[in-house]
C-alpha cells in the first residue's frame, strides 16, 4: 500500500475527476471534502436555520454526512439520510459554501470526520486543506491549478452534464470570487503545503493528469 494520497487547488482545476480515478486506480476510497462542506451548506440553506455561526456550529455537529457510490460507480453524498449530489452542485449552494467554510466551528467538526474516515481505510482525498491541515502526513500531496477560463470551461461542462443551468460569465465570475474567498480567509486558507507537487492541469489531459500522479505515488 501507499498511503493517503492528499489533492488540494482552487475551484475547477479537475481535482474531484482526477482524485476519483485515482482512488479506482489504487483501490482506495475517494473524499470529496469540498461536497462535505456543501452538503452542510444545502442543510442549513433549507433547515430555515437563522445564518449565524453558532447555530451553524450546532447544525454542523448533529449532521451526518457520508459517501455511497451508486450503479454506475459514482460517488454519492448522503447528509442525513438523502442522496443531496445534484442539490449540492445548485448556483445557490456554490455561492455560500465559502461563507460556511471559514466558520473555524465547522471546519473543526469536518476535519473530525474526515481524519475518521481516513483511519479506517486508505484515502484519496481531496480539497483545500487536505495536505495542509487534515492529513500532513500523507506521503503523497498534490496542489492542482489551472487557469480561470480552463476551470470555467471545466465547471460548465460538469453542471451540463448534471443537467444543472448556467451562465458562463456567472460561473466564472462565482469561481473567481470563490477562489478569492478561500484564498483570503483566516482559517485553514488554500495554501499550497511545502511538501505538495505542483501540477498546472492547463495542458493536460484528465488521463494524463492521473497517469502523473499514479507515476509519482508509485515511484
Ligand atoms: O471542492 P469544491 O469546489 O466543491 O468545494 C466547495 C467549497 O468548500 C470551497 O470553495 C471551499 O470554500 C470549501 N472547502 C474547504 N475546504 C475543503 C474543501 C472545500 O474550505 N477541504
Amino acid at each position: 500500500m501507499y498511503g493517503n494520497v492528499a489533492i488540494d487547488g482552487p475551484a475547477g482545476a479537475g481535482k474531484s475527476t482526477a482524485a476519483r480515478m485515482v482512488a479506482e486506480r489504487l483501490g482506495y476510497i475517494y473524499i470529496d471534502t469540498g461536497a462535505m462542506y456543501r452538503a452542510l451548506t444545502w442543510k442549513v440553506l433549507n433547515s430555515g436555520s437563522r445564518w449565524d455561526d453558532e447555530e451553524i456550529i450546532r447544525l454542523a455537529a448533529v449532521t451526518k454526512i457520508e459517501f455511497s457510490l451508486d450503479e454506475q460507480g459514482g460517488l454519492q453524498t448522503i447528509c442525513d439520510g438523502s442522496d443531496v449530489s445534484r442539490e449540492i452542485r445548485e448556483r445557490n449552494v456554490s455561492a455560500n459554501v465559502s461563507r460556511i467554510a471559514r466558520i473555524a466551528g465547522v471546519r473543526r467538526r469536518m476535519v473530525e470526520l474526515q481524519r475518521r474516515m481516513a483511519a479506517q481505510k486508505p484515502v484519496v482525498m481531496d480539497g483545500r486543506d487536505i495536505g495542509s491541515f487534515v492529513l500532513p502526513d500523507a506521503p503523497h500531496k498534490f496542489f492542482l491549478i489551472a487557469s480561470l477560463e480552463e476551470r470555467t470551461r471545466r465547471r460548465c461542462r460538469q453542471m451540463e452534464e448534471q443537467g444543472i443551468d448556467f451562465d458562463r460569465s456567472q460561473v466564472s465570475a462565482d469561481i473567481k470570487a470563490r477562489d478569492e474567498m478561500d484564498r483570503s480567509r483566516t482559517v485553514a486558507p488554500l495554501v499550497q503545503a511545502a511538501d505538495a507537487k505542483l501540477i498546472d492541469t492547463d495542458c493536460l489531459t484528465l488521463h494524463q493528469v492521473v497517469a502523473l500522479i499514479i507515476k509519482e505515488i508509485r515511484g
